[in-house]
């Protein structure tokens, strides 16, 4: 089991996202843009990468929500807790999906959803999504607290429309708007109802 997770993790370690070097180029809050600078290089402090740099011990791998091997991936996409998320949200869209192996295919097909006028809002529901759920694991790790699914897809979508309106001024909806209506945004007639690799 150490040995497997030494090579699984070496393996992810080296693997490239294109997102690390796109990421500059998309209008984003700082804070927010950097932590998906980091998250494409591998290099948020999941137990997997405190472990590997000796800040943690071996047998302090686990994720605090699912007891699975915790790495970066892991915390956005790979958790149940994530993969209730993003399933709640895609639910919504009438979209079936599969969990994509890596963050760049999961970005590459979240972006295939939405190829219309509001391709940068639908952007900007992953942005920030991923960016809430990392703070959803840093509350329960660090503050004991548990988040509400629903609340964190809901809380995500109203900060995404929020920062869209500051560059949009004549977007007509609020975030409780676009949330309860969601499927409008996601364009996904072009591609079919499915997000399966
Ligand atoms: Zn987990």
């Amino acid at each position: 089991m150490r040995d497997q997770w030494f090579q699984t993790s070496a393996k992810n370690h080296y693997q490239f996202c294109f997102l690390a070097i796109r990421i500059w180029k998309e209008k984003l809050p700082p804070r927010i843009q950097f932590f998906i600078w980091l998250l494409a290089r591998d290099r948020i402090s999941s137990n997997d990468a405190l472990v590997r740099r000796g800040v943690l011990n071996y047998n302090q791998l686990a994720c605090s929500y699912c007891a699975k091997v915790e790495s970066n991936i892991h915390i956005v996409l790979h958790c149940s807790f994530a993969w209730r998320f993003w399933s709640l949200l895609l639910n919504k869209c009438n979209v079936i999906w599969v969990t994509p192996l890596s963050l760049q295919d999961f970005y590459t097909q979240w972006i295939s959803l939405s190829a219309g006028r509001y391709r940068n809002l639908w952007k900007l529901f992953w942005f920030f999504g991923t960016w809430n759920l990392w703070k959803a694991r840093n509350r329960r790790v660090f503050q004991d607290e548990m988040e509400d699914v629903h609340s964190l897809v809901f809380l995500s979508i109203c900060k995404a429309v929020d920062f869209y309106r500051v560059h949009f001024h004549d977007f007509p909806f609020s975030g409780n708007g676009v949330f309860r209506c969601i499927d409008f945004f996601c364009n996904n007639s072009y591609y079919g109802h499915s997000m399966i690799s």
